[in-house]
């Protein structure tokens, strides 16, 4: 029986050497105001406890400074949406889901890592096969590997004949039911569900909507009673306006959103979690599945209707935060797309952390406040004058510790 296995890592902390750090910052951009210049952190046991201009926030004697005086800080960023054991690059997603373990693990591995040193500090999973995501999870927690923090979505909801669908599949509101409470007891953290189509998969319409109403309110029912809430993959069409009807807080992707979609999703407060990288970046589905015509010419599709309705879905009082869709390390890209589509890069930095964190319900990040877990990244550049100095991320701390490429975690092996 699957749930007998023990997970494979103890989940003790690493015991910080140092409780003190002071983190002097030329610029920060904490998330809550307007950005001080000069400012001082102070970060004890993970958390942040003081932040502040740096003429009144006095450096404690036994503190160990960290200089990035000549760095704009801000919030780690919040990934709202990706996959770790998926690189669209190389083709045929749903293929790499349904490999077996060992390549899904060492290929996220090395996709966590981008992540990281890309600035990403929590990011939260979509869908993986087999629980992959929570045994990551675990090896991150631990200190095995180095990655952001997870959330966990395991399982995603997909119907049969539905997008996404590797091996697993939830057909009917009982498997629904079932399907879910399984995942929250096995440790998700939130519930993902296909509810139109999608561009990497040939066969399916992105407007076509697999999920009855039904299904879509108990996959909401189970997981509001679990404390949690469901996102949904909709790009536009009946499956978005059902999840929107039925309760899910956040619509991901989008891309075929009417403007009667955005004034419901307004109406409902419910969240668009824009996925510009997977669908534009080089590195996207485009690289991984360019060869393939029928892919090729929804991707085409999709293009021409975000670059034509995203701009006056931005800028309508919609709430948004941004995710790579696994284009691992291209935060920075999802915010310079806000930017070149009108939002302005205070914006487009929020949409990166403090909304992000927000729309996942991640409240302990996400701004640089007191108690708040200290994730920091220190950018070469200033973000808010040109945001393309967000590719210059040059250091990454999480819950206050020095995040390092070299670090093998070789203590706990
Ligand atoms: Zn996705």
């Amino acid at each position: 029986m699957r749930e007998t296995i023990p997970r494979s890592y103890t989940l003790a902390r690493r015991t910080p050497r140092v409780t003190t750090r002071a983190i002097r910052c030329g610029a920060l951009f904490d998330g809550t105001g307007t950005p001080a210049a000069p400012a001082v952190v102070l970060v004890r046991s993970g958390r942040i406890a003081a932040v502040g201009p740096a003429a009144s926030t006095p450096i404690p004697p036994d503190a160990e400074v960290v200089d990035w005086s000549d760095r704009f800080v801000m919030p780690g960023f919040v990934d709202c949406h990706s996959h770790i054991s998926i690189v669209p690059g190389l083709g045929d997603q749903v293929g790499q889901l349904k490999q077996g373990a060992v390549p899904r693990a060492l290929r996220a591995t090395r996709a966590l890592r981008k992540d990281l040193f890309a600035g990403t500090t929590t990011l939260r999973v979509m869908a993986e096969e087999d629980f992959l995501d929570l045994e990551v999870r675990d090896a991150i927690n631990a200190g095995v590997i180095p990655g952001p923090r997870l959330l966990c979505g395991t399982r995603a909801m997909t119907a049969s004949n539905g997008h996404g669908r590797a091996h697993t599949a939830f057909d009917g509101v009982d498997e629904i039911r079932r399907g879910v409470r399984e995942n929250f007891r096995r440790g998700a953290d939130h519930v993902k569900i296909f509810t139109t189509g999608g561009v990497s998969s040939p066969g399916t319409t992105l407007n076509a909507s697999v999920y009855t109403r039904e299904e879509i309110r108990a996959a909401v029912e189970e997981a509001k009673r679990a404390g949690s809430y469901v996102a949904s993959h909709a790009h536009g069409g009946p499956g978005l306006r059902m999840s929107v009807e039925e309760g899910v807080e956040t619509i991901e992707h989008g891309g075929l959103a009417t403007d009667d979609d955005v004034k419901l999703m307004i109406d409902r407060n419910v969240w668009l979690i824009t996925t510009f990288a997977i669908f534009m970046h080089p590195d996207g589905i485009e690289r991984g599945d360019g060869k393939n015509p029928a892919i090729m010419e929804k991707l085409r599709a999709a293009r021409a209707v975000v670059d034509e309705r995203f701009p006056a879905h931005l800028a309508s009082g919609l709430r948004f935060a941004a995710g790579t869709d696994a284009v691992h390390g291209a935060m920075s890209f999802e915010l310079e797309t806000l930017v070149r589509f009108g939002v302005s890069t205070r914006d487009a930095l929020l949409a990166g952390t403090r909304w992000g964190a927000e729309a996942i319900h991640a409240t302990d990040v996400g701004t640089i406040a007191v108690d708040k877990r200290a994730d920091l990244i220190a950018v070469e550049g200033d973000p808010l004058k040109d945001i393309t100095a967000l590719r210059r991320v040059r250091a990454v701390m999480k819950d206050g510790q020095l995040q390092h490429p070299q670090d093998t975690g070789d203590e706990h092996a």
